[in-house]
């Protein structure tokens, strides 16, 4: 926590306003939507997978569309699809950002429309903080004329040449859950230039209850607002998401200071134009076996590290969805490994991961 999180949330439980509305949501809305930029509308809801769940909703997706969605990521980017009833189709990455790869993304498209069915909307993630191809990936949602759900739930801060991730997307999603840069404990938001979309979400989020002194429903609505006292928190942590950003990539700068001349260890570079948050900083190794000889040697040492992200097409939840892949996600997850890296680590704590890196391949 930054340090006056807890004013927020004590004027809310001074003025009572402990419920799903009040000054703290309205007030955290307007701190993301002047961190964004003024164009940016913004809901804030109870977590990024509701916001995702919405958008996919509110893009129109229903019973047996087919939605594209980047596969290597975390099941909550495509677990809503489900929700809906509708049809995730996995697309592998590309090497460069580890995101949704374009040539594969269009060829699916064209496969999917030879096939009879147009995909109803592209969920693309930026990934660790990592922005995606965002300029060719949208050329080719205009181009097919699809809509874009941006799963900005880990780069809240990243920014694609200046223009900052969560505001790409026809809509964009982003976490406040517990592990990302900043969190309310739990919560999401969904962004839109669109001021009816956030207004329809914010509808739907209450239940879609109708404008009538009695209660009345037209339609089928979610309770999916985030609370006063949790929008508290979010407030005290807007005032410190650069000082998150600039920890979290000096841990990188770390590590890569450290770790870069070793061979087998190779880093995810930001291409010329884009800035990553570092939410994680990752390493890709030669090979499985040297991925868990780190993994296990950090283990031994009482440090948590974890694979990457395991690819949606090999979920055993998804076996059965169609996929679009030429195994990258699926090598990436093979030999990548998340280092720890939280924007409290100390100069001490890094030291000594580092050294028993070292000594695990040593
Ligand atoms: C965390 C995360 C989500 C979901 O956000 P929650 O707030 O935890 O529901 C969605 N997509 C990605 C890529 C995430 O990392």
């Amino acid at each position: 926590m930054g340090g006056t999180e807890q004013d927020y949330v004590k004027e809310a439980f001074d003025t009572n306003w402990i419920a799903p509305l009040g000054p703290n949501v309205t007030g955290f809305e307007l701190d993301i939507q002047s961190y964004l930029g003024q164009d940016s509308h913004v809901a804030v809801l109870s977590s990024g997978t509701a916001a995702l769940h919405l958008g996919l909703q509110l893009l129109g997706v229903g019973r047996d569309d087919e939605v594209l969605c980047q596969s290597f990521t975390f099941s909550a980017s495509a677990n809503p699809i489900v929700y809906l009833g509708a049809i995730p189709i996995f697309i592998d990455s590309e090497r460069e950002t580890w995101n949704i790869s374009p040539e594969l993304l269009e060829t699916a498209i064209k496969d999917r429309i030879q096939h009879g069915k147009k995909p109803k909307a592209i969920v693309s993630v930026h990934l660790y903080g990592m922005p995606y191809k965002v300029k060719e990936v949208h050329e080719i949602a205009e181009k097919y004329d699809i809509p874009i759900l941006e799963d900005s739930a880990e780069a809240l801060g990243s920014t694609f040449k200046g223009g900052k991730c969560g505001t790409f997307g026809d809509i964009a999603v982003l976490s406040f859950n517990g592990n990302k840069i900043i969190t309310t404990s739990g919560g999401g938001a969904m962004v839109s230039k669109n001021k009816d979309t956030i207004d329809k979400a914010i509808h739907l989020a209450t239940q879609a209850r109708d404008n009538a002194v009695h209660y009345q429903h037209s339609e089928i609505g979610h309770n999916y607002r985030m609370s006063n006292v949790l929008a508290g928190i979010g407030r005290g942590q807007m005032e410190v998401l650069d000082d998150r950003v600039g920890a979290r990539r000096l841990n990188h700068q770390f590590y890569l200071d450290h770790l870069n001349a070793i061979p087998e260890i190779e880093f995810l570079k930001e291409p010329e134009g884009y800035f990553s948050n570092r939410w994680l900083s990752c390493i890709l190794t030669p090979s499985y076996d040297i991925r868990e000889q780190i993994r296990l040697a950090l283990w031994d040492g009482n440090i948590e590290s974890r694979p990457l992200w395991k690819p949606m097409h090999l979920q055993p939840v998804f076996k059965d969805s169609p996929n679009y892949t030429d195994g990258t996600s699926e090598d990436l997850f093979n030999r990548g490994l998340c280092l720890p890296s939280g924007s409290n680590l100390l100069e001490e704590d890094l030291k000594r991961i580092v050294r028993i890196i070292k000594f695990a391949l040593s």
